[in-house]
């Protein structure tokens, strides 16, 4: 029985073990391609991962999740969850694409048949980049509902104005989700009305009406500043209804966070792999360091919460696929996932010692990569916050 069938009680099933084993292994001999000096010389330099990405999304991986009607694969989330495990535990890094797998969801379900046919079929051969989330802005963070990036709408056209941060590679994508304000906050009966969903062909607007400016950050994310000044968008890219943009948006959210947890689990892998060897081969006061219990117990409870996390990455994705509820698993894996990876992280800083500061043994790099977990693309309280009101029934806590 697959993830995407339910038995005859109605009962949704997951599979155990090393599923989608072809694709896994189609995945792991790309990746072989682009070792860990690759991912070193790209954070180096503050480069984008071109040539990962193309052969990527020539191999029709960035399109897994793509109906078949539009040139896709039409594979459920639990695929596209292990194509991108497998980057994250070779060492790579998938925060360069995976974006495109969670926000061609919001344009399936929400989108027009004539978006969907002008855009899906680019997106699915790689063809067309649609690698930008525009929803964060600078004063409201995390409070998405309150964002004041304004679209107003004259003739056949709309006029954008305001400010996003941390869109993550604007400059390397041909279109942009932007989530605007298209009713003033003050006008609207519920805080989550009035926002709305524009595609934006970046081609066209940077330089004419976009600005960026790339933010130096932690990590390679190819992060900017957006500075929006009387972008013109087009009527025709509005997505679904005006002003239930944050609803489009929040539909999608369990499977980013299906998602965004596979490449955490992905980093579990690899971390207590690299410590496991380290400790087994490292030699000092004349044995294996890993024969200590102060080395070898942090990396066997890394393995525990691993273990434990990719069962509810598991689950979630299982009854998404089923189209159950799933909002406390999602958020749950997502939360799971990104601490066991951190866990899984210090453990291995902490067996290499000063090697781990060494950037060529990637464990630094890696390390930082997997911090951002915690935080984006939503931070743990959020999550707590979401799981003591909707799931325990808790007052509103933000
Ligand atoms: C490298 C990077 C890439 C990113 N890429 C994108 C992108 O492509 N597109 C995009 O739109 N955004 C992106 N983000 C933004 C990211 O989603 C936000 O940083 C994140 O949602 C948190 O928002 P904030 O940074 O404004 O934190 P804030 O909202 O200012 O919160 C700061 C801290 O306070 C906590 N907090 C706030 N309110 C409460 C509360 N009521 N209860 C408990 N704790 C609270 C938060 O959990 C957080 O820990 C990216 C961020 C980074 C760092």
């Amino acid at each position: 029985m697959t993830e995407t069938q339910q038995d005859t009680d109605g009962l949704t099933t997951m599979t155990l073990g090393e599923d989608y084993p072809e694709i896994r292994e189609s995945v792991r001999a790309i990746c072989a391609n682009y070792p860990g000096e690759y991912w070193r010389k790209l954070d180096a330099n503050d480069e984008y991962a071109e040539e990962f990405v193309t052969e990527l999304s020539q191999s029709g991986f960035l399109g897994a999740l793509i109906p078949e009607a539009y040139g896709g694969s039409g594979l459920p989330i639990r695929a596209g969850g292990a194509i991108l495990e497998e980057i994250h535990a070779s060492g790579g890094n998938a925060y360069a694409c995976h974006a495109q797998m969670y926000m061609m969801g919001t344009m399936l379900r929400h989108g027009s048949e004539e978006q969907k046919q002008r855009y899906l079929p680019g997106i699915a051969s790689g063809d067309i980049r649609f690698q930008a989330f525009g929803v964060t802005e600078p004063t409201t963070g995390s409070d998405t509902t309150q964002l004041k990036t304004r679209a107003v709408r004259e003739g056949d056209h709309y006029v954008v104005n305001g400010q996003k941060i941390w869109t993550s590679r604007a400059h390397k994508s041909d279109l942009m989700t932007l989530l605007v304000r298209t009713t003033p906050a003050d006008q609207v009966k519920k805080r989550s009305d009035g926002l709305s969903v524009l595609l934006v062909d970046m081609k066209e607007a940077v330089g004419n009406g976009i600005e960026l400016r790339p933010i130096d950050a932690m990590v390679n994310h190819q992060t900017n500043e957006v500075f929006i000044d009387n972008l013109k968008v087009p009527v025709e890219n509005l997505i679904g209804e005006e002003g239930r943009g944050f609803r489009y948006i929040l539909d999608g959210m369990n499977a980013e966070r299906v998602l965004v947890a596979s490449e955490s689990l992905g980093d579990c892998r690899y971390f207590i792999k690299r410590a496991t060897d380290y400790a087994n081969e490292r030699v000092i006061f004349g044995r294996p360091i890993g024969q200590n219990q102060g080395i070898q117990f942090p990396i066997a409870r890394a393995y525990a919460e691993w273990k434990a996390a990719d069962l509810m990455v598991r689950a979630a994705a299982a009854l998404f696929e089923a189209g159950q509820p799933c909002g406390e698993e999602a958020n749950t894996a997502k939360l799971l996932a990104s601490e066991a990876a951190w866990n899984a992280a210090e453990a291995c800083m902490q067996t290499f010692g000063g090697f781990a500061a060494a950037k060529e043994f990637d464990i630094e790099r890696k390390w930082r990569d997997c911090r951002l977990g915690r935080i984006a693309p939503i931070s743990t309280n959020l999550i707590l916050g979401y799981i003591g009101q909707h799931v325990l029934g808790m007052p509103k806590s933000y």
